[in-house]
């Protein structure tokens, strides 16, 4: 049933197994006899597949196995170790069922191991160890069980109590019992082979056993048990992976928040910009900087997308508004930042629009510091005097204060009617409005109009004058300056995460190297190589994913602190900060993608584990 052919082992030149050659039944108890380093354990791992570095060949059912050797010794071996080879961070059960995690069955099972089910594989007695390793042998269901001193750990009655549990088995497979102890297996072989220096020195026949049918085990499938396994061995080194956790935990949270944080401060700053430049703004000159007529000015106030259209008297200063109209006292007039925006688009708090030239309508917050104490009705048609300054002539205009609009302005504003004040200046000046001379002026356009467009269409129409949008390049400049901080943040927080996850490499190879004991034992009980890598490439990623699910949380938290604190200290301007999803999905599937690349060393390491030294550590 079970050939050995002609097998020969060298280690470093040196024969181990020199031309070994057996022939054994499908059932029945064979014992391997010999002193100690003769070749024993050596020829059992080549009859197990585990040690696949040998000359010869081993055949199973007259079919050579040697070029596929890790699915004959998944399929048909079971092994028993003399170090028994237990996993401590598995529990009792699932050491026994070990083999079950890499194999597709189902059905039920029924383990008579109610004594000791629930006490942890560190406390266990060396009987118990024994027994464990027993019946995890004969919960696999394999044709050939392979013994390595079985007994060698154990007193004479224990021994005894082993070896008639194997005889039991051996009616149902092939038990091969590697020892040095003679006189135990005599009583109980039915060929013993003896071997010396790494070759069978002889062999003899006791009696023939007759064959029975293997014994069905009826098994119970795993669900997910890659996933299972890989949690238990996150949970043997729970502080490290905590450690991991936590870490990486607080590097995404650097990243997310600085982002997050930097980007509404962007929004905010362009707010700000768009407050005091409206972005329906464009200017106009003569290209040879000849003066503006009002009659131009005029002109282009009947387009349709145009709101408004001013003319700026530089020469005239505004210098701001007060109650006191005889002698300009600085102390007592406002400062006005804003006059010329339209006011066609402002919901009125109180009051009415302009109707003639000499009435006004100011923003709310400047209302407010009109009034200082005051209650606002109080500045309804009450009078104002607008002082100007011309050639050292300090003069004043008085208006009437007809509405309040519902704006908070950033800066001091009021509205007019358009040009209103020059047509007011030219009589308190005295001059004619042929006179004028300012050779620049402003356009207010509609909302639903695209100032780029706009500017083209005028460009076209009077090809005298440039156009220019306002602000546009100062709104430009602080993007791209946000934008080269924000890439410098990008970067620090990125290599925080970066040694983070390098950090998880680098554990996770100590990892496997401290398991790697136990990942040869897995490969004894039927995991493939991939299998090894799925476990520790899911280890990894359930520190990444656990990481990633408390920052998602803690951003969460930290978002609505950072809003409610920011509302409470700032008023007005405060800053909104929302979650931002498409972040969030950017970081963690980049993260993912490191953790991929990091966890080479470690899988790269699995790969070439060699099964047999790692059994031997
Ligand atoms: P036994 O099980 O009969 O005591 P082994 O099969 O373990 O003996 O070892 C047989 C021989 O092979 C010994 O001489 C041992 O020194 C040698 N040997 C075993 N493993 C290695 C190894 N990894 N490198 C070099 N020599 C080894
Ligand atoms: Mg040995």
């Amino acid at each position: 049933m079970l050939q050995i052919v002609h097998i020969t082992k060298r280690y470093h030149y040196q024969k181990v197994l020199d031309d070994i050659s057996l022939d054994l039944p499908k059932t029945g108890m064979i014992a391997i006899v010999g002193p100690s380093g003769c070749g024993k354990s050596t020829l059992l791992h080549i009859i197990g597949g585990i040690d696949q570095d040998f000359q010869g060949d081993i055949k199973w059912q007259e079919r050579s196995v040697k070029k596929h050797l890790s699915h004959y010794s998944q399929k048909h071996i079971g092994f028993i170790f003399q170090q028994f080879h237990l996993i401590m961070w598995l529990s009792v059960h699932q050491n026994i069922t070990m083999s079950q995690f890499f194999q597709r069955g189902g059905g039920e099972e029924n383990l008579d191991i109610d004594d000791f089910q629930n006490l942890k594989m560190s406390s266990l007695s060396l009987g118990q160890r024994q027994r464990i390793a027993y019946l995890r042998a004969c919960y696999q269901p394999s044709d050939i069980l392979l013994c390595d001193e079985p007994t060698g750990s154990l007193d004479p009655v224990h021994a005894d109590e082993v070896m008639n549990l194997l005889k039991e088995e051996s009616k149902r497979r092939l038990v091969i019992v590697v020892s040095h102890d003679l006189k135990l297996v005599e009583r109980y072989s039915d060929e013993i082979y003896t071997m010396c220096d790494g070759k069978i020195e002889s062999h003899q026949c006791f009696r023939h056993t007759p064959l029975t049918q293997n014994k069905i085990v009826s098994r119970h499938k795993k669900i997910f048990p890659l996933l299972r396994l890989s949690w238990m061995s996150l949970k043997s080194h729970k502080g490290r992976s905590l450690q991991l956790i936590f870490g990486l935990t607080i590097s995404f949270l650097c990243i997310i928040m600085t982002l997050t944080m930097s980007r509404g401060l962007e929004t905010q700053i362009q707010n700000y910009i768009y407050s005091l430049i409206p972005s329906s703004c464009i200017s106009f000159q003569a290209h040879n900087h000849q003066s503006l007529t009002l009659d131009f000015v005029n002109e282009l106030q009947s387009q349709p997308s145009i709101t408004r259209t001013q003319l700026y008297l530089q020469e005239y200063e505004f210098l701001g508004i007060g109650f006191v109209g005889e002698r300009y006292q600085d102390s007592q007039v406002l400062f006005i930042g804003d006059d010329a925006s339209p006011y066609q688009d402002i919901q009125l708090d109180m009051g009415q629009y302009p109707q003639e030239d000499h009435e006004i309508i100011v923003s709310l917050s400047t209302a407010q510091h009109l009034c200082k104490d005051e209650s606002l009705s109080t500045l309804l048609n009450k009078k104002v005097y607008a002082w100007y300054q011309y050639q050292n002539e300090v003069k004043s205009i008085a208006y009437q204060v007809v509405g309040i609009t519902n704006q908070t302005t950033a800066l001091d504003t009021l509205y007019q009617r358009e040009n209103a004040y020059i047509h007011l200046l030219k009589d308190v000046y005295q001059f004619d409005e042929k006179d004028i001379q300012s050779d620049l002026g402003m356009i207010y356009i509609h909302k639903d109009y695209q100032r780029s467009e706009i500017i083209k269409e005028l460009k076209k129409q009077y090809p005298d004058y440039k156009f220019l949008e306002v602000g546009a390049t100062t709104t430009q400049n602080i993007s791209q300056s946000m934008q080269q901080v924000r890439v410098v943040l990008m970067i620090f927080s990125g290599l925080a995460i970066l040694s983070s996850l390098f950090l998880i490499g680098e554990v996770m190879f100590l990892n496997v190297i401290q398991k790697k004991k136990d990942f040869a034992i897995l490969i004894c009980f039927g995991a493939r190589r991939w299998h090894l890598l799925k476990i520790v490439l899911f280890e990894s990623l359930e520190i990444v994913l656990s990481a990633q699910m408390i920052c998602t949380g803690l951003y969460y938290q930290l978002l609505s602190l950072v809003n409610v604190m920011s509302q409470e200290l700032l008023l007005n301007n405060h800053l909104t900060l929302s979650f931002d999803y498409e972040l969030l999905l950017f970081v963690y599937s980049a993260s993912f993608l490191l953790v991929f690349i990091s966890q080479l060393p470690p899988l790269l390491y699995v790969f070439r584990l060699n099964t047999i030294a790692a059994l031997k550590d």
